[in-house]
Order: structure tokens, then C-alpha cells, then sequence
């Protein structure tokens, strides 16, 4: 199925992985938590190798993102009890997942062809927008988006788990989005790089959407595939041609 661009005035984006790679990021935020949490561990008279505690991290990191639970602070907290060091739990966790976000944040560059693709869509016409799920530490997310170079030009941002209760794919942020923005959604288009999270509740609202290929991931048919953003210009020229 082609897109129908000219029924389009809207193109909304997910973030992570679709506008800036975020994978390498999340792979030095675990590692640097993994090592402060070594180093812990030792000064408390506990021995385990960085490896057993990056490895058991990257287990529990993969579990909790399938089950679309982001809160760091659980995920220390359960390797505490999967080492069997529960009693050295407190509020220091919460330290952890700061210096983790803050690994994140300096470690996920925006992809080389985001900036000028969302300028010259704009430039173009369009009305962007941005629906990305919550981080699980309340405000984070919102901290991350506000600090991006193209934040100026999104004219909503939805965080969904903070502005709405629920996360993709449930349809609440997409109806959310497109309320905010006073469109329908069959006038909006959904960019992502997720095909179970980000395809399937746009799509269920009735947006189309485009697939951006990251990963080797079997898309839930959107309604396009493209291989990188700049491959958008070549799609939306104009809201009159
Ligand atoms: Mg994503």
C-alpha cells in the first residue's frame, strides 16, 4: 500500500532509535552503571566480576522492556535480589539511574539526517509533533526532548505514562496527539522504528505509518518502510503536491 501524502498535514515522530540512536547510548548507560555497581559492591565486601553484573543487567534491561517497564530504579533493585544482596538497597539506587541517564544523554547523538529533514518538512508545510513513551523516572523524558537541537520545532510533545496513563501502543497518546494537535488522525502520519509499539497504535487510530528500518525487527505492516528520515523528503514535497 502507497501513502496517501496528500491527505497528510501532520507528521509525528517517536524518538528513541528514530531520531537519534539512542542504542549506543543505552549500551554505555549500562555499562557505566555496571560499573559503578561493581565498584559498590566491592567497597560492601561483595567480589562479582563487572561481566556477571553488565550480563545479569542486560537480562533483566531486555525483560523489562519487553513488558514496557521503564523504571531504572527497579532494575538495580532486582539485581540486588538476583545477587542476593537485598539488604544493601536504599535510596542510593536512584543515584544509579541518574548517572545512567546521564551515560544515556551524552551517548545518543541525533542520526546525521534528522535535524535537516524535520527543517525542511517544516519548511515544507508540515506540522511536526512527538509522541515517545515515558523514561520512568517522571520528567526525565521531557528533560531529554527539551534539550534536543529540532525541539523548537515540534509543536506538541506527548509524553506517554506522564501525559497520558497509558503507553504505546496503547491508542491514548496517539488520540492524545492528534486532540492537541486538532486533527484528525487519518491527517497524520506516525514515524517510528518499532513495529510492535509504534506501527500498531498509530495504526489503530488510523494514522498511516512509516517504519523507519533500524533494526532487523518483521514489521506489523505499516503502511511504508523507509531505510533512513531523509528518505521522507523525497515523500512529503508540499501540502499541495
Ligand atoms: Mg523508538
Amino acid at each position: 500500500m502507497a501513502i496517501r501524502k496528500e491527505d497528510v498535514r501532520a507528521i509525528i515522530f517517536d524518538l528513541d532509535r528514530t531520531l537519534i540512536k539512542s542504542s549506543l547510548g543505552f549500551d554505555k548507560a549500562l555499562s557505566k552503571a555496571a560499573n559503578f555497581l561493581t565498584q559498590y559492591f566491592k567497597r560492601q565486601g561483595h567480589s562479582i566480576s563487572g561481566a556477571k553484573i553488565y550480563g545479569t543487567l542486560r537480562s533483566i534491561a531486555k525483560s523489562f522492556e519487553s513488558q514496557g517497564l521503564y523504571d531504572r530504579d527497579e532494575w538495580w533493585i532486582i539485581l540486588l535480589r538476583k545477587l542476593g544482596l537485598s539488604h544493601l538497597s536504599g535510596k542510593w539506587v536512584h543515584e544509579v539511574t541518574m548517572l545512567y541517564w546521564r551515560t544515556y544523554i551524552a551517548a545518543s547523538p541525533p542520526y546525521p539526517d534528522a535535524e535537516n529533514t524535520l527543517r525542511t518538512l517544516r519548511k515544507r508545510g508540515y506540522r511536526l509533533a512527538l509522541v515517545t513513551d515515558t523514561d520512568g523516572t517522571p520528567g526525565m523524558k521531557r528533560k531529554r526532548v527539551k534539550a534536543l537541537a529540532f525541539y523548537d520545532l515540534f509543536e506538541t510533545v506527548v509524553v506517554a505514562g506522564e501525559d497520558t496513563p497509558k503507553i504505546k501502543p496503547s491508542k491514548m497518546p496517539f488520540t492524545f496527539v492528534a486532540k492537541r494537535l486538532r486533527l484528525s488522525p487519518k491527517k497524520c502520519v506516525y514515524v517510528g522504528d518499532n513495529p510492535k509499539v509504534d506501527v500498531k497504535g498509530a495504526k489503530a487510530v488510523g494514522m498511516q505509518t512509516i517504519l523507519v528500518k533500524r533494526h532487523g525487527l518483521k514489521a506489523d505492516r505499516p503502511t511504508l518502510v523507509i531505510n533512513s528520515l531523509s528518505q521522507l523528503l523525497r515523500i512529503f514535497k508540499g501540502l499541495d503536491g
